[in-house]
C-alpha cells in the first residue's frame, strides 16, 4: 500500500505540472512519432463493399506499437520521483522492449522479468532488450510466462520499492496503474476524434480495437465515451473456440474473481484456480482484463466479442496483400472483426479500427504455423 501511494500521490502532482506534461508532450513528438496518423484504408473498404475503414497507426509508433505511449509516461514519472531503476512483466517481450527503450531514454537501469517459456519463444526481442542495456530476469516458476513474470515484478517492487518503480505495461494491477496507464494511452482517441473530424466532419459510428489487458482499446475509446453515437467493440482472444477451453475470451467464457490486485473477469475454474489460455498472438493471451473493460462490459456501454486464431490469421493476410501494411497479431483480432461488420454497413458508415501494433514480430511464427521454413 505505501508504494501504491506514494506513486498515486507523484502522478496526480505530475498531471498538474507543466513541466511534466510538457516535456512528455514534446518526446510524444519528437521521440515517440506523434501523432500517429488515421489512414483511410480505402482498398480494404473498397474489397469489403460497406462501411468505410480508417485505421489508427500505431503501428507507426517507435518500436512498433502503442506500448511506447505508457512506457515513457511511466519512465518520465519515475525519473521525477527519484527512482534510479525500472522493472516490468513482459510476455511477447513487447512491452519489455518499450520498457528498456524509456530507461535507456531518461537513464535509469532496467530489469525484465519473462516466462522461460517466453525467453524461449521471442528471442529476438530477448537481444533487443539487452541491446537498450536492459537485464532479462528468467522466471522458470508456474506456467513459466506472463502471469508469473508478473508475480515476481511485483514481487521484486515491494522489496525494493525504494529505488525502484513498477512499469505495469497494460490497464490491469492495482489503482493507480489502470488509472495512469489509460490516461497515457488516451492520447490515441485524442488524435482520432480531431483526425476524424478533419476526414469526414463527423465523429465514427465504430470504434474497434483488441483486448489484452485492454491498454490500445481503452487508449482508443476513452475521449469517445461520452458520444453516445460512437459504438465500441471490443475483441478478444477467442483461441480455438470458446468450446474448446483454449481462447483468452474472459468475457465470452470468465467470471468474476480477483488477481494481481484486479477485481475483473477472470479464467478460473470452480475453485478460483486461474485456468491455462491460448492465443495465436502472445499479446491477447492473458487469463484477466482491466477492470474498467469489466464496468464498461457491465453497464453496457462497450460490446465485447472475440475473433478465433483463424480469423485473425486471415485477417493478417488480408490487410498485407489489400493494403501493404503487415499488422500485428493482436491488430488482427481487432481488423477481423471489422472485416465481419463492414459488408453488413452501408457506405455512409463509418469504421476506425486501431491497428495497435505492426506485425514485423508476427512474420516468423506466422511462416511455422503455414509450415514454412525461413
Ligand atoms: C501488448 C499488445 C496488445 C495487447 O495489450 P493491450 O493492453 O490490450 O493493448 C495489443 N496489440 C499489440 C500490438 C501489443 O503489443
Amino acid at each position: 500500500m505505501p508504494a501504491l501511494s506514494e506513486l498515486e500521490a507523484a502522478y496526480t502532482t505530475a498531471g498538474k505540472d507543466t513541466v511534466f506534461t510538457e516535456e512528455l508532450a514534446l518526446l510524444q513528438t519528437t521521440y515517440i512519432g506523434r501523432p500517429t496518423p488515421l489512414y483511410f484504408a480505402k482498398r480494404l473498404t473498397e474489397r469489403l463493399g460497406g462501411a468505410k475503414i480508417y485505421l489508427k497507426r500505431e503501428d507507426l509508433a517507435h518500436t512498433g506499437a502503442h506500448k511506447i505511449n505508457n512506457a515513457i509516461g511511466q519512465a518520465l514519472l519515475a525519473k521525477k520521483m527519484g527512482k534510479q531503476r525500472l522493472i516490468a512483466e513482459t510476455g511477447a517481450g513487447q512491452h519489455g522492449v518499450a520498457t528498456a527503450t524509456g530507461a535507456a531514454l531518461t537513464g535509469l537501469s532496467c530489469d525484465i522479468y519473462m516466462g522461460s517459456d517466453d525467453i524461449a519463444r521471442q528471442s529476438l526481442n530477448v537481444f533487443r532488450m539487452k541491446l537498450l542495456g536492459a537485464r532479462v530476469i528468467e522466471v522458470s516458476t508456474g506456467s513459466r510466462t506472463l502471469k508469473d513474470a508478473i508475480n515476481e515484478g511485483l514481487r521484486d517492487w515491494t522489496t525494493n520499492v525504494r529505488t525502484t518503480h513498477y512499469v505495469m505495461g497494460t490497464v490491469f494491477g492495482p489503482h493507480p496503474f489502470p488509472m495512469m496507464v489509460r490516461d497515457f494511452q488516451a492520447v490515441i482517441g485524442k488524435e482520432a476524434k480531431k483526425q476524424i473530424m478533419k476526414a469526414e466532419g463527423r465523429l465514427p459510428d465504430y470504434l474497434i480495437a483488441c483486448v489484452g489487458g485492454g491498454s490500445n482499446s481503452i487508449g482508443l475509446f476513452f475521449d469517445f465515451l461520452a458520444h453516445d453515437s460512437v459504438r465500441m467493440i471490443g475483441v478478444e482472444a477467442g483461441g480455438r473456440g470458446i468450446a474448446s477451453g483454449e481462447h483468452a475470451a474472459r468475457f465470452a467464457g470468465g467470471s468474476i474473481g480477483i488477481l494481481q490486485g484486479t477485481k475483473s473477469y477472470l479464467l478460473q475454474d470452480d475453485d478460483g484456480n486461474v485456468l491455462g489460455t491460448h492465443s495465436v498472438s502472445a499479446g491477447l493471451d492473458y487469463a484477466s482484463v482491466g477492470p474498467e473493460h469489466a464496468f464498461l462490459k457491465d453497464s453496457g456501454r462497450v460490446e465485447y466479442t472475440y475473433a478465433e486464431d483463424n480469423e485473425a490469421l486471415g485477417a493478417f493476410e488480408m490487410l498485407s496483400r489489400t493494403e501493404g501494411i503487415i499488422p500485428a497479431l493482436e491488430s488482427s483480432h481487432a481488423l477481423a472483426e471489422a472485416i465481419k461488420r463492414a459488408p453488413a454497413l452501408s457506405k455512409e458508415y463509418v469504421i476506425v479500427v486501431n491497428l495497435s501494433g505492426r506485425g514485423d514480430k508476427d512474420v516468423q511464427h506466422v511462416a511455422r504455423i503455414k509450415g514454412i521454413e525461413l
